[in-house]
C-alpha cells in the first residue's frame, strides 16, 4: 500500500498468531513508556493535567464542565483530550485495506484519548468524591457512545494505569480509552465462546457465571444486588477481579445512572481493601 506523511500508524495482521499490531512509530518519541506522555518526575507544578494548564494538552475532546464555560480554561471536573502520543488517529480517515504480498495492513484509523479524573493532582480514585467518580464513570459511557455510532471501529478499551510499575508515566489520576478499527484477538475469542454457550444452552454465559459465583458464594468480594465483583476463577495475576452487573446486561454504555453509582460504590470498595491490605499496589 501507499504511505502517506500523515499517517501516523498503521495496523498488521500476524497471520501465525491470528491477531492485529499497532505500528506506531510516533510514539517511539514519547518520554516514557505507555502513558499520557510525560516522565513521571514530572512534579504538580509542572503538571499539564492540572487545572490552569490546559493549554498545555492536545486540545480538549469533551469535559465536564459549567455551562457556557470554554472548552481548554479551568473549571472542569473531568476532562477528555488526544493522547499526546496517539496509538491510533481518527484523522488517520484513509480507508483502504492494503497489501504487502499476503501480509495484510490496515491505517491507524481510531481513537487514544486520555480521561483526566479531576482537577486535582494527587487524589486517587478511591478518594475521590462520589459524585466526581460517578461523572468519571458516566464520561466512559458518553466516550463509549461516541465511539459505537463510528460504523468503522469494532472495538473500545478502557483502562486505568495505577502506580508506575502498572505503566502509569503521570501520576494525576487519569484513564484512557482506545478505540480500534479491528476486534482483539481475545475479544473475537470471548464473542465466540460467549456465543458458543448459548447456542448450546440457550442461556448467557455472563449471567451463568454471575449465577455460579452466587450460589458458591467462596470467590464472592462484593455483592450489593446490582454489582458483583469476584475472585476470576482462572485467575492469571493475583488479586484479579471479575466485575459484572446482577442483571443481564451486553454494553456498558447501556447501563443506568443507578448501576453507575453502584459501580462507583463498589470500586471504591474493592479498591480501599486493595489499598488497605497491599499498602496501594500497582494495578491495571
Ligand atoms: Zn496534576
Ligand atoms: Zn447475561
Amino acid at each position: 500500500m501507499k504511505r502517506t506523511e500523515e499517517m501516523v500508524s498503521s495496523l498488521r495482521y500476524d497471520a501465525l498468531q491470528k491477531r492485529w499490531v499497532i505500528i506506531a512509530t510516533e510514539r517511539q518519541h514519547r518520554p516514557q513508556d505507555f502513558g499520557a506522555g510525560q516522565s513521571i518526575t514530572v512534579s504538580r507544578e509542572h503538571c499539564p493535567f492540572c487545572a490552569g494548564r490546559e493549554q498545555q494538552t492536545p486540545p480538549e475532546i469533551a469535559a465536564i464542565r459549567p455551562l457556557h464555560s470554554e472548552p481548554d480554561t479551568p473549571g472542569w471536573r473531568v476532562r477528555v483530550i488526544e493522547n499526546k502520543y496517539p496509538a491510533l488517529r481518527i484523522s488517520n480517515a484513509v480507508w483502504e485495506l492494503g497489501a504487502e504480498g499476503f501480509y495484510e495492513t490496515i491505517p491507524g484509523y481510531g481513537a487514544h484519548e486520555v480521561i483526566i479524573e479531576g482537577p486535582d493532582h494527587d487524589k486517587s480514585f478511591i478518594d475521590l468524591p462520589s459524585d466526581l467518580a460517578f461523572d468519571i464513570l458516566s464520561m466512559y459511557r458518553e466516550r463509549l457512545n461516541v465511539h459505537m455510532d463510528d460504523l468503522r471501529l469494532k472495538y473500545t478499551l478502557i483502562f486505568k494505569n495505577h502506580g508506575a510499575t502498572a505503566g502509569a508515566s503521570l501520576l494525576h489520576p487519569h484513564s484512557q480509552i482506545i478505540a480500534t478499527p479491528v476486534t482483539p484477538r481475545t475479544i473475537r475469542m470471548e464473542l465466540m465462546s460467549t456465543l458458543k454457550h448459548f447456542a448450546e444452552t440457550n442461556r448467557c454465559m455472563i449471567c451463568d457465571m454471575v449465577q455460579k459465583e452466587r450460589d458458591e458464594g467462596e470467590r464472592i468480594i462484593y455483592d450489593d444486588g446490582t454489582i458483583v465483583a469476584f475472585a476470576n476463577y482462572a485467575a492469571r495475576f493475583p488479586y484479579e477481579l471479575f466485575i459484572a452487573p446482577a442483571r443481564h446486561e451486553t454494553f456498558y454504555n447501556r447501563e443506568n445512572d443507578h448501576t453507575l453509582h453502584c459501580l462507583v460504590n463498589c470500586l471504591k470498595d474493592v479498591l480501599g481493601r486493595l489499598r488497605t491490605l497491599l499498602s496501594d499496589p500497582p494495578y491495571n
